[in-house]
């Protein structure tokens, strides 16, 4: 079953954290909107793809900046092209600054069943700190109102790790979220990204970022009150109740396919990985000339291929299974990797258990902030 993202490259401001492909207001008018929608429509019904679809996500930018007509125009003609299967998860990202009236649930009548509320904090000053352009009142408004209206899942994104954060921001945070009956909650944590308003005053050394140590305190803290409050820590970043994991997210750290449209989509499928063009105006230009959007495309070499399954396993707290990775390459995951597994099992990266007659690896949730670099083990080879 295919997974399907729309990417919606327009924000009102940009964030001062903020590295995504989006343009601010001053780069777009309704106009451009509906020719951009055009253009995705036009990129789906060209497509060569045709399995179903059980997944769509529409992400950003700020998708609800969209108008619930253009979000159901999308999702006809996904539907008129691949087929949407019954129970499908439909997500949507949405910032509290755009939430007037009843948006949300013209949303929901439009076809949105999942919502996705980008809240970052519930602490204004931080807020403001980091360009958003919603209030904490905003933010719980959204949240309550979403809750009340029957979406199949309500999540809620939180950062911490900001200059200047402390624990008492993050403790704060966690105890107004839990205040809501939402069953996804995604904890990022604040990356320095170049070219960005604050990740360029923390690289050039004018802001200080909370050091590892007190990174890795804050997430324990986080994980402990959040399991303990019915969460399972699912993802390094995400935690969710009664089994309302992400479903077009947990495609990606499975390995399975799917097909981004829009200026920016990453699409996996064939085995093969290809990305559109980041510009918006370009991507529609070329989707109107009938010009090639794509700005790479790759077929990845079976070793890098393994390494990436590995690298995507082990996002996830169920781990990489043995079986799995064979039924997939061909191999025994012990025997390719020895080296690597005898390493990190021996200081406590990576741990090994036996369930029903499978072999599973997993990091240990208090390694979970240095990912990446476990993961590295498994790419350079
Ligand atoms: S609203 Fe989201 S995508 Fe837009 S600038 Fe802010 S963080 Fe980036």
């Amino acid at each position: 079953m295919l997974g399907i993202y729309v990417h919606v490259p327009f924000c009102m401001r940009k964030c001062f954290y903020c590295a995504f492909d989006s343009l601010p207001k001053t780069k777009w008018n309704e106009n451009f909107i509906e020719e951009y929608i055009n253009c995705v429509c036009c990129e789906i019904e060209r497509t060569s793809y045709t399995k179903s679809v059980d997944t769509i996500f529409f992400g950003g930018g700020t998708p609800s900046i969209l108008s619930p007509k253009q979000i159901e125009r999308i999702i006809s003609k996904i539907d008129d092209k691949f087929g949407i299967m019954l129970n499908s998860e439909i997500s949507m990202e949405c910032n509290p600054f755009t939430v007037k009236g009843n948006l949300l649930s013209d949303f929901k009548n439009a076809g949105i069943n999942r919502i996705s509320i980008g809240g970052q904090s519930f602490d204004d000053s931080l807020l403001k700190k980091i360009g958003r352009l919603h209030s904490s009142f905003e933010l719980s408004k959204t949240i309550e109102i979403a809750c009340s209206l029957g979406f199949d899942s309500v999540g809620v994104d939180l950062i911490f790790g900001f200059p200047n954060y402390t624990k008492d921001i993050l403790s704060s945070d966690i105890d107004k979220v839990l205040k809501f009956p939402i069953e996804h909650i995604s904890l990022y944590m604040f990356m320095a990204e170049e070219g960005t308003l604050l990740g360029d005053k923390c690289i050039n050394g004018d802001l200080e970022i909370p050091n590892d140590d007190l990174l890795v305190e804050q997430m324990e803290y986080a994980h402990g009150q959040l399991v303990k409050n019915g969460f399972c820590h699912y993802e390094i970043s995400n935690f969710a109740k009664n089994n309302k994991f992400c479903r077009h997210n947990l495609k990606y750290w499975n390995f399975e396919e799917y097909l981004g449209f829009g200026s920016s989509a990453c699409s996996f499928v064939n085995g093969e990985r290809f990305k559109n063009i980041s510009d918006p105006f370009q991507y529609c230009k070329n989707i109107v000339n009938s010009e090639n959007i794509q700005e790479y495309t790759e077929k990845l070499p079976l070793k890098n291929s393994e390494g990436e399954f590995v690298m995507l396993k082990l996002r996830l707290a169920s781990g990489l299974s043995c079986s799995e990775f064979y039924k997939i390459f061909g191999e025994d995951f012990e025997k390719v990797y020895f080296k690597e597994l005898k390493f990190l099992i021996q200081n406590g990266f990576i741990e090994k258990k036996a369930i029903n007659n499978d072999i599973f690896f997993y990091i240990p949730y208090n390694f979970f902030s240095i990912q990446s670099e476990i993961a590295k083990y498994f790419i350079i080879l």
